[in-house]
């Protein structure tokens, strides 16, 4: 994302939630607890606070997108179940968007992200996952983990109840998905999952071990 784009969205916030009508969050499923239904605040979000629930959406998008492209590729069950979710997740944190008046990021495209090291990140975990069901469970795996990480950093710079049931919501998600990852990997290859981006023990707390 350009600076000028956020500041936009920055400006957009101040301005949009003073102004704006209550916005329902609709189209969700069945994530509506964690979604606010209604404009939640009239106060502007804080720079950090903005950043995170642009980048959490397109994250979202991001393990959406992915998950799809694999199953594209391969008939795996894990691959058809695991993006409803991520649409749910997506869903939730377009609730935040919406209640703060802010603009959405999300691209309607597969595929395709404003923020470039996320456009990075899809096209190298695609051409990964497609070498192998094996590949393809890794990436699912760290995409969790990234999730994860970024989640939990996103927790520290917000003290707004909304956003952290909004993330705590994603975060139980992240963590049975890794699950499913990492048990799909571990049934295929035979090897014990090795963590790949949050320490080791962390995982393994998550996997119960
Ligand atoms: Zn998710
Ligand atoms: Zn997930």
């Amino acid at each position: 994302m350009t600076k000028k784009t956020l500041f936009q969205f920055i400006v957009c916030g101040v301005i949009g939630s003073g102004l704006q009508e209550p916005v329902l969050a609709d189209g969700c499923g069945n994530c509506c607890a964690a979604v606010p239904t209604t404009l939640v605040s009239t106060n502007a979000l804080t720079d950090a606070e903005v950043t995170d629930v642009m980048l959490m959406r397109e994250e979202e998008k991001l393990a959406r997108d992915v998950y799809n492209a694999m199953h594209e590729l391969y008939e795996l069950r894990v691959f058809s179940n695991i993006p409803r979710s991520e649409q749910r997740h997506m869903d939730a944190v377009l609730g935040l968007l919406r209640a703060y008046g802010l603009d959405d990021p999300a691209r309607k495209e597969p595929g395709k992200f404003e923020n470039t090291e996320l456009q990075q990140l899809y096209d190298d975990l695609v051409l990964r996952g497609a070498k192998s069901r094996q590949d393809a469970f890794l990436v699912g795996a760290l995409i969790e983990e990234v999730d994860i990480e970024d989640l939990v950093e996103a927790m520290k710079r917000t003290d707004r109840e909304d956003i952290l049931s909004v993330y705590d919501n994603l975060l139980g998600g992240s963590k049975r998905h890794l699950n499913a990852f990492v048990r799909n990997y571990e049934a295929l290859s035979g090897e014990t999952y090795q963590a790949q981006k949050i320490p080791q023990k962390e995982v393994d707390a998550i996997l119960g071990r």
